[in-house]
């Protein structure tokens, strides 16, 4: 940011160029909603803005019905990726292609209200680098959805060095610099809530009640929430490596009491044969540790693996774009 530059200080109360990035895969029912109604909540904020959609690989029509409304709108643009690489790679290739002065992620199917764009952007201009979404009442999640997510944010902020806000999604808007930033980090598990809150910078929360899907389905389940879960926690914690030493030392020192113990009894009482059932149990047990143990070594080495294989992120297959375009009025909101 640079403080000297305007009287405000902050740099921002020009002309700005506002990017939106969507990431949609099988949306053809939803994109359709979400233009008509976010395009009312950015004309009367007189900033340029481009709205770009990254097709991450659907099946359906949804890449043609975005080059159709493109058309009619020229400041969309349409990132269409060669397969689908996941929601958290869809939003790094919008971060990476969005050139404005700030950037709001925001899903296709208005669970998060577009009416608090305006909101965002006078805080931005305020001097806000990141303004975030925070979910009021999760109503609309199941209560399953909402107990494990629970479990997911206070297990994360107990063992990461940093904690991400509980009941924040993606949806947020953020400075260039807040992108920059971002687009700088090399690693290629993307765990996009952790590196957003990983990368800091001067934070508002604005609070919204999240609202039922418009049109479509969600395209998350138990499976692939757990697979995200496991993701974060290697991402930004080593602790679940750690722990396996402590474990190790407590169980070894058990099993000194426990033999000095069986020393002593058999000094006193004599030599006692049986013991099958508890040696079995013994043997399973201590078997089970070590898998769990190689489990979470083999979670991170994967990690690694992939890490070091490098690849990209996603693959683009062809970039749609027109020049962005000027919103309706013309005077600064
Ligand atoms: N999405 C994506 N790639 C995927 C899965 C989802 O780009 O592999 C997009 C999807 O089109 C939507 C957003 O990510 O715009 C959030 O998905 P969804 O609404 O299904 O998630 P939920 O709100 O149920 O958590
Ligand atoms: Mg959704």
């Amino acid at each position: 940011m640079n403080k000297s530059e305007d009287k405000d200080h902050t740099g921002r109360s020009g002309p700005a160029l506002l990017s939106i990035v969507v990431p949609v895969f099988n949306e053809e029912e939803a994109i359709d909603i979400f233009i008509k109604t976010v395009r009312k909540h950015l004309s009367y904020n007189s900033i340029l803005y481009e709205i770009i959609f990254v097709n991450d690989g659907s099946h359906d029509s949804t890449l043609s019905t975005a080059l159709s409304l493109q058309t009619k709108e020229p400041s969309i643009k349409v990132i269409n990726l060669s397969r689908n690489f996941g929601k958290e790679a869809a939003m790094s290739a919008g971060l990476e292609y969005a050139k404005g002065d700030a950037v709001i992620v925001m899903d296709v199917d208005l669970q998060e209200p577009p009416e608090l764009i305006p909101q965002m952007i006078a805080k931005w201009r305020e001097g806000y680098d990141v303004v975030y979404g925070k979910r009021i009442c999760r109503q609309t999640d199941s209560r399953l959805k909402r107990l494990t997510a629970g479990l997911f944010y206070k297990g994360f902020n107990r063992i990461a060095d940093f904690k991400i806000p509980a009941d924040v999604g993606d949806f947020r808007l953020m400075d260039r610099a807040v992108v920059d930033a971002l687009n700088a980090l090399p690693e290629r598990v993307r765990f996009m809530k952790g590196l957003f809150a990983w990368v800091g910078f001067k934070s508002y929360a604005v609070e919204f009640e999240r609202r039922e899907r418009q049109a479509g389905s969600t395209k998350f389940n138990y499976w692939k929430l757990w697979n995200f879960a496991i993701d974060g926690i290697t991402s930004f914690s080593t602790i679940p490596l750690r722990i396996w030493t402590y474990f190790g030392l407590l169980i070894a020192g058990l099993a000194f009491l426990y033999g000095s113990f069986i020393v002593l009894k058999t000094l006193v009482f004599g030599v006692d044969v049986p013991g099958y059932a508890s040696l079995t149990t013994f043997i399973l047990f201590l078997g089970g540790v070590q898998l769990i143990g190689l489990g979470v070594l083999g979670e991170y080495l994967g990690r690694v693996y992939v890490e070091v294989k490098q690849r990209p992120l996603y693959l683009t297959a062809k970039i749609y774009e027109n020049t962005p375009m000027a919103s309706s009025t013309g005077d600064k909101a």
